[in-house]
């Protein structure tokens, strides 16, 4: 930080209060070239340009007997605001008596008129502003203890003081560790802590020519603003392979996301969440280790956040629509309509189709998933009473429960509101939660789902086998249905190994008796070989792609059509 501040672009400012001109100038003279120098006459004046909220200064060099408003009137000043409090000030003056009183004020040092020795002086000046910033930093335990880097209040507020005197070109980096929660939970919180604290070290030491100041955001996520280099690939790499051989940790991968700060007066904040916009897009390619922001991210920066601010004209006004995608028992001697998953569809009036891919995983982030999903949870349920009405038949539905909503204390409420107001069971709104949750919150997660189960609802374990938890989690979590990742589906008649996989969970499903659903079945080749497996029922485009719910009410139709008896297995 010393660096930083002594640093050509961005000196430290220092103000010379002083009614006499001659005084002034020799002082100037001595200091510029280390010090940004600003000027007063007298007290007044002093206080006037320490008004300034960013005045910015680390010392003030003040004469004491002065027209209109004295020295010692500027150190009682100076003292009782807490905002100036802890800027040094050294007096000036040829008085012996008057330097003991003034330090008894509460200057911290005085230098005798007339001067003589510059460099004596420049030194005085040099060690004061290093002992107050020091002191300061010790002052503000607002270090961030595991990573010994500044906490992000502390960071951003100490931006706001730096910003009005830099000069150089910034950039703004946000770096985070890829799949970290995954090290911290095999390698164990304190060893996850180590690796957090080598890096905030090694990123300090590596930083400190470029005159960066680093600080921790939140868990693995590091924010950095330093002078403007022309790549960050070596450094980052550098700072990965030090961090690996000093913690043992030698596949850990970092990524950083590069924002060019504008000198346009805006927001840091912004810079770093522009910075954090790059540093996602190449979250788990291994390939880059980083981006920078650009036009094309801005564009979907701005994307984003038109979504955003349309979610709830899209719940008024229907912009999100619900599709259902059929599940087929495969069993029988033909597959028989089981039941239904409800999947959002965006049809944005001016942005047209929007696919869940792009909005599910941004509004998972924002908080704004648990709107959309109340909303689909609403819809899928009213869907099944028309249908009830329409057909006599209850046909279950699967709605989506996104991670987020586990930590919703109101998520069992809101679920049997719903099936009350359409006069439903439990049982007929079922709940996929996808198998990653798991891994976010394991206890949490445990106890939700109980609670769930308690009350009647039956709990799909979605996207089964994509994550490294699947066998922790099924001894831990009792669940209802197991929903094959459609990754194995894909893979299983071109890979061995693959198949061997599903045959396993098909073992591990039956010893546990949940049926599987096996996803994404594309071709009649799969579902006949799933059906050999003994999986249960299938969903995919080889027996109909989601499609809205009047399309559906025919596939309803022709199952009542072909099999007279169905009614009754509803
Ligand atoms: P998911 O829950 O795994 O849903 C299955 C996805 O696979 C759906 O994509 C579906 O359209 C697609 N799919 C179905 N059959 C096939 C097939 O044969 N082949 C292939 N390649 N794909 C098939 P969709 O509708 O785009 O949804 C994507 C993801 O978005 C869903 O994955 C789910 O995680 C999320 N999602 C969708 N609707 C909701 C919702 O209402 N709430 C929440 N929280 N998430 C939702
Ligand atoms: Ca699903
Ligand atoms: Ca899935």
């Amino acid at each position: 930080m010393k660096q930083l501040m002594a640093a050509g672009g961005m000196k430290r400012r220092v103000l010379i209060v002083d009614d006499e001109m001659i005084n002034r100038e020799l002082l100037g003279a001595m200091l510029a070239q280390s010090y940004d120098v600003a000027f007063a006459e007298n007290g007044a004046q002093a206080m006037e340009a320490l008004a300034e909220e960013e005045h910015g200064f680390s010392l003030i060099l003040l004469d004491l007997m002065m027209p209109v408003m004295n020295g010692f009137e500027v150190i009682a000043r100076c003292r009782a605001d807490a905002r100036l409090r802890n800027v040094p000030i050294i007096v000036m003056t040829s008085e012996k008596s008057a330097e003991v009183k003034s330090i008894r004020a509460g200057a911290v040092d005085f230098i005798a008129k007339p001067y003589d020795m510059p460099e004596v002086i420049l030194a005085r000046c040099e060690r004061i502003i290093e002992l107050s910033e020091d002191r300061s930093i010790i002052r503000s335990t607002e270090r961030d203890k595991v990573s010994g880097l500044y906490t992000r209040g502390y960071f951003f507020a100490y931006l706001q003081r730096l910003l009005p005197r830099l000069t150089a070109p910034m950039d703004a980096l946000v770096l985070n560790i890829n799949r970290f929660h995954i090290l911290n939970e095999l390698l164990g919180h304190e060893e996850g802590d180590r690796i957090l604290g080598t890096i905030g070290a090694q990123l300090k030491a590596l930083t400190a020519p470029m005159r960066g100041i680093a600080c921790r955001s939140e868990s693995d996520t590091f924010f950095l603003l330093a002078e403007r280099q022309e790549e960050y690939e070596t450094l980052i790499a550098e700072l990965q392979k030090r961090v690996g051989e000093q913690t043992g940790a030698r596949d850990l991968r970092l990524r950083a996301g590069v924002y060019h700060c504008p000198n346009d007066g805006t927001n840091p904040e912004n810079w770093f969440s522009r910075a954090k916009a790059a540093c996602d897009r190449i979250r788990g390619q291994y390939s880059a280790l980083t981006a920078t922001f650009n036009n094309e991210l801005h564009e979907l920066t701005v994307f984003r956040e038109r979504l955003s601010s349309d979610v709830q004209d899209a719940i008024d006004n229907r912009g999100f629509v619900v599709y259902f995608q059929p599940k087929y028992r495969i069993q029988g001697e033909r597959p028989v309509l089981a039941s239904a998953e409800a999947l959002v569809r965006w049809i944005h009036p001016e942005l047209g189709f929007i696919s869940p891919g792009e909005f599910i995983p941004l509004f998972e982030k924002n908080g704004l998933i648990h709107k959309v999903d109340h909303f689909v949870w609403r819809e899928a349920a009213a869907q099944i009473n028309r249908w009830r009405e329409q057909y006599g038949v209850t046909l279950p539905v699967s709605v989506n429960v996104s991670r987020v909503d586990i930590f919703d204390l109101a998520l069992e409420k809101k679920l049997l509101d719903i099936v009350e107001a359409f006069s439903l069971a439990p049982g007929d709104l079922m709940l996929e939660i996808t198998e990653s949750a798991y891994a976010d919150s394991a206890e949490q997660l445990n106890e939700v789902i109980a609670s769930l189960r308690n009350r009647g609802f039956k709990i799909e374990m979605d996207d089964f086998g994509s994550g490294y938890s699947s066998l922790n989690m099924l001894t831990a979590i009792p669940i209802d249905v197991l929903k094959l990742d459609m990754q194995f589906v894909r893979t299983m008649l071109s890979d061995e190994k693959k198949r061997r996989l599903v045959e396993l969970v098909m073992d591990i499903a039956a010893f546990l008796e949940v049926p599987v659903v096996a996803e994404g079945v594309e071709e009649e080749e799969q579902l006949r070989a799933l059906k050999d497996m003994r999986c249960d029922l299938v969903q995919g485009y080889y027996v109909s792609p989601p499609v809205p719910a009047e399309r559906f009410g025919e596939l309803i139709e022709k199952e009542l059509q072909e099999k007279g008896d169905w009614h009754d297995n509803h």
